[in-house]
């Protein structure tokens, strides 16, 4: 049997507002250590250039061997095409056999493009990684979550981008010492066709990211746009919020915060859903969590099909009781 994995596998170090990793980057990590040699790849931008060494601690704490710091000059890495074509550089240079990326709306556009400059197979929205005989496997669920599929990759270099929460984040018992190598790429005018005229930062906040949080609260037409009972519940669990298109689309809370087909995909370790009636199109970027809670006062409600523990009732009534019961718990 030959192993598919005979160059490195390069992790996309995605970071936060802060400049710092994000959480779904550890899980990348360990689900690349169990592949072969891990390597990084950072995308340098203006304002936070260089990983700093906790930064690097860190990575070396999780394995990685190489950080290739890739430098585009003075073009926008907020631009996809940009970063597709830097990290194609980067795959081509390295010999890498996979890349790695988290799944999210602007990953997955990279991943496409990176797929189209290198022929590589890609499989975005995967839900698990492995080898199977010759071949990179990617595990991922369709049709709404009705189905799931795995996939074998059939070309030497694999694209793979995995959902947040997919994987347990687990260093290796030895770390390792990062060596960090300068990467300039010049980007061709292809990529520079579009200009971020303005951009404006989403106001902070305390909740974790929504694609990437363990805990998810929902709220959907149900709550009639009264949020502060989820936000409430949310904060207790250490939770983000999440919301059904209805609600979002009646402008109750921002879009960013639609899960579903058209939204967010989100694998969280727990969705809670008030008000939601789960809808195909809402189930699609749900169904993968670990445990779901449906609160809905209608005992027919599709959500019920999939939920793991159902609650009859009025989510006015329910929440509160939850709340209150979770605080006693915590003390
Ligand atoms: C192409 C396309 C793409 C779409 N993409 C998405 C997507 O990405 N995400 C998404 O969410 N939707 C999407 N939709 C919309 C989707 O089909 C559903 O319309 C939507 O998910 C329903 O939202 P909802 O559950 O909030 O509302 P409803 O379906 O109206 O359900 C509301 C639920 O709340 C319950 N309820 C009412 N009052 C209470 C109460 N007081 N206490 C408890 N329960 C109560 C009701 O019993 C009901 O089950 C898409 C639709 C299309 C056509």
């Amino acid at each position: 049997m030959t192993t598919p994995v005979t160059g490195p596998v390069l992790v996309l170090l995605d970071r936060d507002a802060d400049g710092g990793l994000r959480p779904p980057v550890l899980e990348l990590l360990t689900a690349a250590r169990a592949l072969g040699v891990v390597q990084g790849a950072w995308i340098a931008d203006t304002n936070r250039s260089d990983p700093d060494e906790r930064t690097l601690a860190l990575l070396g704490t999780y394995g990685v061997e190489t950080v290739h710091q890739l430098d585009v000059g003075d073009a926008d890495v907020r631009l996809t095409p940009v970063a597709a074509q830097g990290l194609t550089a980067l795959v081509q240079r390295s010999g890498a056999s996979v890349l790695l990326l988290t799944s999210s709306f602007k990953n997955k556009e990279i991943a496409a493009r990176v797929g189209v400059a290198t022929s590589a197979g890609v499989v975005v929205d995967a839900s698990g990684l492995g080898v199977e005989g010759d071949r990179i496997v990617a595990a991922k669920t369709v049709f709404a979550g009705t189905w799931n599929t795995r996939c074998a990759v059939r070309t030497p270099l694999a694209v793979i981008a995995l959902k947040p929460g997919s994987v347990q984040a687990a260093p290796p018992a030895e770390p390792t010492t990062v060596s960090v190598v300068p990467q300039a790429v010049t980007v061709d005018v292809g990529a520079r066709r579009v200009r971020v005229a303005e951009h404006t930062e989403r106001a902070t906040s305390t909740r974790p990211d929504l694609g990437a949080a363990a805990v998810v609260v929902v709220g959907g037409r149900g709550t009639n746009g009264d949020f502060a009972l989820l936000e409430e519940l949310a904060d207790l669990l250490g939770g983000a919020v999440g919301a059904t298109r209805v609600a979002t689309d009646e402008g109750w809370i921002g879009h960013d915060a639609q899960i579903g087909q058209t939204g967010v995909t989100v694998a969280p370790k727990l969705y809670i859903g008030a008000g939601v009636s789960g809808a195909v199109h809402h189930r699609g970027g749900m169904q993968s969590a670990s445990t779901i809670v449906a609160i809905n006062n209608d005992p027919e409600a599709p959500i019920f099909e999939i939920a793991d523990f159902g609650i009859v009732g009025d989510l006015f009534a329910v929440l509160p009781q939850t709340t209150a019961e979770l605080r006693r718990l915590k003390g």
